[in-house]
């Protein structure tokens, strides 16, 4: 698997498998059946509700810790936020059943934003996570946490899709070494992406699936990916985007597809930021 180097030298690999809305139960035997087709980066969080099944599924699969990429995510913690953080940061640990996660990330840019960062910061330097980053965070206020703290984030989390590509953003992170990578990178199948028209000629054009042509795509963008299925041919099919190179008009052609706008929600709207400032996670 082809991997990144973040800021602080940690190696991340290319491609991942997500785990968002998967289903506490069918957790534990998807991310079984996606470590044994070759994943190593998983990626979850507290508010998923399925941190124990992915703990069980990585303890079960024999595979040796250092081989494995973890992510889990801080959910929004009220001010003043260093011991919340903690107690959230250790309770994440105890459900995964680890004593320390590769990427701590925090999942929103909402509630005690810098208490959160310097909690995440300090369990960075105590070995409990070997990476930090952030979720969701535009470019405003992703320059802000930069320019405002000890340490940039390793990396940003963000939806990125052919619908809404995220160029400024990416700029942004590449001036300041923040890793950029995409959720939603299939845009969940809305617009009909997976049959649409531009996407699946170049799919002939090489054999690959539309799913295939958008993951390389963003290889090729250097965005970290995490495509979520609980379907192992699909898993089988997402994680082998190795082996091809989408052309500079192939590139061009999908680029020409990006509406400069979510699919999902705008985290600028008042009311999807207070919806989810309100939002507790319990441990
Ligand atoms: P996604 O990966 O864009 O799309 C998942 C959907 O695509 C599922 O319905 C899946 O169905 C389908 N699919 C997967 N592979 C396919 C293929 N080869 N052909 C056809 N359909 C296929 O959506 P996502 O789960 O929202 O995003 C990926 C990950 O990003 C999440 O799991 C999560 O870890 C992370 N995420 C983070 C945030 C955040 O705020 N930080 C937000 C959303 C997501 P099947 O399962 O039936 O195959």
């Amino acid at each position: 698997m082809q991997t990144v180097t973040l800021n602080n030298g940690v190696q991340m690999p290319m491609l991942g498998f997500g785990v968002y809305q998967i289903p506490a139960d069918q957790t534990e035997r998807a991310v079984a059946q996606a470590l044994e087709t070759g994943y190593r980066l998983l990626d979850t969080a507290a508010a998923y509700g399925n941190e124990e099944a992915v703990g069980h599924a990585v303890k079960n699969s024999g595979i040796r810790r250092e081989e494995l990429f973890v992510t889990t995510k801080l959910w929004v913690q009220n001010a003043p936020a260093q011991d919340n953080t903690r107690r959230a940061l250790e309770t994440s640990l105890a459900k995964l059943g680890l004593d320390h996660v590769d990427l701590y990330l925090m999942h929103q840019p909402y509630g005690d934003v810098y208490g959160q960062w310097r909690a995440m910061e300090s369990a960075r330097r105590e070995g409990l996570t070997r990476a930090i980053g952030v979720a969701n965070f535009y470019p405003d206020r992703l320059l802000d946490l930069i320019l405002n703290n000890e340490t940039a984030p390793q990396v940003n989390q963000i939806e990125t899709h052919p619908f809404f590509q995220r160029d400024p953003d990416h700029a942004l992170m590449r001036e300041h070494r923040v890793q950029h990578q995409a959720w939603g990178g299939f845009a969940e199948g809305r617009n009909d992406l997976f049959t649409h028209p531009v996407l699946s000629r170049i799919g002939e054009a090489h054999g690959k699936s539309v799913a295939q042509v958008v993951l390389r795509w963003l290889v090729q963008r250097d965005i970290v990916t995490i495509p979520k299925s609980v379907n192992p041919d699909r898993m089988a099919q997402n994680i082998d985007v190795f082996d091809f190179a989408l052309t500079d008009d192939q590139m061009a052609a999908i680029a020409a597809l990006d509406t400069g706008r979510t699919l999902f929600f705008d985290h600028h709207d008042p009311e999807m930021v207070a919806w989810l400032s309100k939002r507790r996670i319990e441990g």
